[in-house]
C-alpha cells in the first residue's frame, strides 16, 4: 500500500523555530525535494509582523528548485495570502481553522464561525485560479485552552467547509493531545483526507498506526521533527519524517521516500538550525544499519 507523506518542515516546522536565513530555507526545500517525498508544504504567505519566520516566503519560493515530481503547497491565513500564493504559482493551498473557539481567537483573532465565513468566501477565489483548497482543522484532538474537543464539533466544521466547496480536509493535533483512543473516537465520527500529528507527548507514531488501521493513508511529517510546540518551549512538535518512514517501510508499506536521504536531510537540518532535533531515527540510525 502506498502512504503519502507531506513534508512540512519548510513551513510548519520553520515557523516554530528561530528564524534562519533565506538561503538555508532554500537548501532545506531543495534537499527535501530530492528525497523522493511526493509533497512538500513549502511556505506560508502571512503578514511578516505576525510570522517573521516567513517574511521571505516569495524569495524562498523563487529560489527553490522545483522538482516536477513533487507537489508543493502553501499555507495562507486570508484572501491576501491566497492572492500571493496564487500569484507565486501555487495550486495547492491550505488554510487553518481551529475546532476550539478559544484557540481560533488566539491564533486568528476571530471566532471559529467567523473563520468559516472567511473560508467560504475564499474558496471561489482559489477555484477560479485553478487551485485546490485544503482546510486544516486545528486542535481536532484537544485544545490547550479548552481541553477535550467534541468529535461532533469537528464533524460540524467538516460538513460546513465541504458544503462550501473545500477540496480536502486535514485534522491537526496542534499541541500533541491526541492518543490512539482519541484518534479512534474522532475518526469513527468523521474522516479527514490527511492527518497532522505531533509527538509532543510521545504518541505521534502510535496515533499514525491507529489511523492507518482505520484506513487513512496521508500524513504530515517534518524532517528531524523540526517545529517545536508553540505553547511549551523546548517540547517537540511535529512527528519526525524519518521516524514515520522507518516504521512504515518495515511494515511493508511504501512512501517513495529514500530513508537514508531523509536522514541525511535531517542531519543537514540540524546544522542549519544549530540545535539538536528530536528524532530517534536521526540519533540511532535505521534498524537496518548494524554496528
Ligand atoms: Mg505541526
Amino acid at each position: 500500500m502506498d502512504i503519502s507523506i507531506r513534508e512540512v518542515a519548510p513551513r510548519d516546522g520553520l515557523q516554530n523555530e528561530e528564524p534562519i536565513p533565506t538561503d538555508s530555507k532554500v537548501r532545506l526545500i531543495d534537499a527535501l525535494s530530492e528525497t523522493g517525498v511526493g509533497r512538500i508544504e513549502a511556505v506560508s504567505f502571512v503578514h511578516p509582523k505576525a510570522i517573521p519566520q516567513m517574511a521571505d516566503a516569495d524569495e524562498v519560493w523563487r529560489q527553490a528548485r522545483k522538482n516536477p515530481n513533487v507537489r508543493y503547497s502553501a499555507l495562507i491565513p486570508n484572501t491576501k495570502g491566497a492572492q500571493r500564493a496564487i500569484a507565486a504559482g501555487f495550486r495547492e493551498i491550505e488554510v487553518v481553522v481551529s475546532a476550539s473557539d478559544t484557540h481560533n481567537r488566539r491564533n486568528l483573532n476571530r471566532s471559529t464561525s467567523e473563520s468559516l465565513d472567511d473560508i467560504a468566501a475564499l474558496i471561489p477565489l482559489v477555484h477560479d485560479a485553478g487551485a485546490a483548497l485544503e482546510v486544516i482543522v486545528a486542535t481536532s484532538f484537544g485544545c490547550p485552552f479548552e481541553g477535550d474537543i467534541d468529535p461532533d464539533r469537528v464533524a460540524g466544521i467538516v460538513a460546513r467547509v465541504r458544503t462550501d466547496g473545500a477540496d480536502r480536509i486535514a485534522f491537526g493535533d496542534t499541541t500533541g493531545m491526541g492518543t490512539p483512543r482519541r484518534v479512534r473516537d474522532l475518526l469513527s465520527v468523521v474522516r479527514p483526507d490527511l492527518l497532522h500529528f505531533h509527538n509532543t507527548r510521545g504518541t505521534g507514531l502510535a496515533n499514525i498506526l491507529t489511523a492507518l488501521e482505520l484506513g487513512v493513508t496521508e500524513f504530515d511529517a517534518s524532517v528531524g521533527g523540526i517545529g517545536g510546540c508553540p505553547y511549551a518551549p523546548g517540547a517537540s512538535g511535529n512527528v519526525a519524517t524519518e521516524e514515520v518512514v522507518h516504521m512504515l517501510h518495515d511494515m511493508g508499506l511504501t512512501t517513495g521516500i529514500d530513508l537514508d536521504r531523509m536522514i541525511e536531510t535531517a542531519e543537514m537540518a540540524e546544522k542549519l538550525l544549530g540545535r539538536t532535533l528530536p528524532s530517534g531515527v536521526l540519533r540511532a540510525g535505521p534498524r537496518s544499519r548494524l554496528v
